[in-house]
């Protein structure tokens, strides 16, 4: 039995029928819709030759044991935010699970090296905010301490609700026993942007995922009388945060593959006849280049400082979060870069603006490289996210001509 792409467009419909209502899937980590999810896919793996068990940090790994204990991983996320589309994150699993189906099928339950599909725990962070729960835990990057008492929105801490789903977070770093004789990690992706699809591509090879720096940025100006005051007077912190939401798109379009974001603007007192005294915006910069990073987060600095001053304000800044950028595995990139190829003629290579699964494998010291495959309009965390069929099914088969291509190399390698 050989690989059967149709097979994974059938078992995404199945899964979408089966976790999703009117608004979307809602297989959001750690609920019962999500625990449903995983309970459908364990009931595809019945006849399969495999071992399947759940680490410590709730990652669900499906093992087909080949001759060599080196093992090529396969990733990908069962989970969804709410409201979201029916492949992010699932595609990767189902087309996982078909390649690994072929590699059983094919080597007669023994392939020449270890295949391992995992499901990564709460990718998304959908509901306690903390993104690559499970793939960080398993890279050993995880700091329990700041996570356990995160609330969701019905204040419920996720140590509790974790430990509901049967996963204690004291017991997190024994999930960093999977990383043994990993050799290499693959996982395909839809997009979730507009280049491909632009470009008339149906797939691409990753670079890297790009690092971010997302800062909070407040401006001090003074509440005064919207009548009264006079507009040469006026300290008004909104017109100097205004500046700034402008000229981060002039910072960011210096670089070609550069993005920047002034996503929330809070405005105090926030009444119609007062002067804006205080205005809080967010700022999240990405670059796959770490020098070009850099660079455009001094120059937001500059300009914020240089705005303030024009408006008689003051400023400042706290991080609140930023990750380097991690470029993927040169060979692995290659490699990527055939399979592509073979199987859709053209190639195009572009680097990951949101942050995956893969970016914690890759930090962990394992060789790793990410596949594209087409979004239609660009659009995902949501419902109407889609991609055409053909693509789907091109993009398994190129997932299986990767990994074929990825085990001969570990074998290689030795
Ligand atoms: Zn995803």
């Amino acid at each position: 039995m050989s690989l059967i792409p149709q097979r994974t467009v059938t078992e995404l419909k199945e899964l979408r029928e089966l976790t999703a209502d009117e608004n979307g899937a809602q297989r959001v980590s750690w609920t019962d819709v999500w625990q449903r999810a995983r309970k459908w896919f364990a009931t595809k793996l019945v006849g399969l030759p495999i071992e399947h068990h759940y680490d410590a940090a709730g990652n669900n790994w499906v093992t087909l044991r080949g001759a060599s204990e080196k093992s090529l991983l396969i990733g990908g996320h069962l989970d969804s935010v709410p409201n979201g589309g029916w492949l992010d994150g699932s595609l990767n699993v189902l087309a996982g699970l078909e390649v690994l189906r072929r590699f059983a099928a094919e080597f007669k339950g023994k392939p020449p090296v270890t295949i391992r599909l995992v499901d990564w725990a709460d990718e998304e962070g959908a509901r306690f905010g903390r993104s690559l729960l499970g793939s960080s835990a398993f890279a050993g990057t995880h700091s329990i301490a700041a996570d356990r008492v995160r609330t969701d929105k019905d204040g419920i801490t996720m140590e509790d609700a974790l430990r509901r789903c049967g996963v204690h977070m004291d017991h997190f770093p024994n999930a960093e026993k999977e990383r043994a004789n990993a050799a290499a990690y693959i996982e395909l992706h839809i997009e979730q942007g507009p280049v491909l699809e632009k470009l008339g591509m149906p797939l691409g090879v990753v670079l890297g995922t790009k690092g971010v720096e997302r800062h909070a940025i407040t401006f001090h100006g003074q509440e005064a009388h919207s009548g009264a005051t006079p507009m040469k007077q006026r300290k008004d912190a909104l017109a100097a945060a205004a500046k700034l939401a402008l000229e981060i798109r002039n910072i960011a379009g210096k670089h070609p593959d550069a993005v920047s974001t002034m996503g929330s603007l809070k405005t105090f007192p926030g009444i119609v006849t007062a002067v804006v005294g205080r205005c809080e915006a967010t700022l999240d910069q990405r670059d796959l280049d770490a020098k070009v990073l850099a660079q455009m987060y001094r120059e937001a600095q500059e300009a914020s400082k240089r705005f303030a001053g024009e408006e008689s304000c003051t400023v400042e800044w706290s991080r609140i979060w930023s990750i380097e950028p991690i470029p993927f595995y040169p060979q692995l990139v290659e490699l990527c870069e055939q399979s592509v190829r073979e199987l859709s003629g053209k190639s195009h290579r572009l680097p990951s603006g949101p942050l995956h699964d893969a970016a914690e494998v890759s930090r962990a010291g394992i060789p790793t490289v990410m596949m594209f495959v087409q979004s239609l309009r660009g659009i995902s965390h949501n419902k109407i996210e889609d991609t055409r069929e053909e693509h789907l099914e091109m993009s398994v088969a190129a997932l299986d001509r990767l990994a074929s291509k990825t085990v001969d190399w570990i074998l290689e390698a030795k």
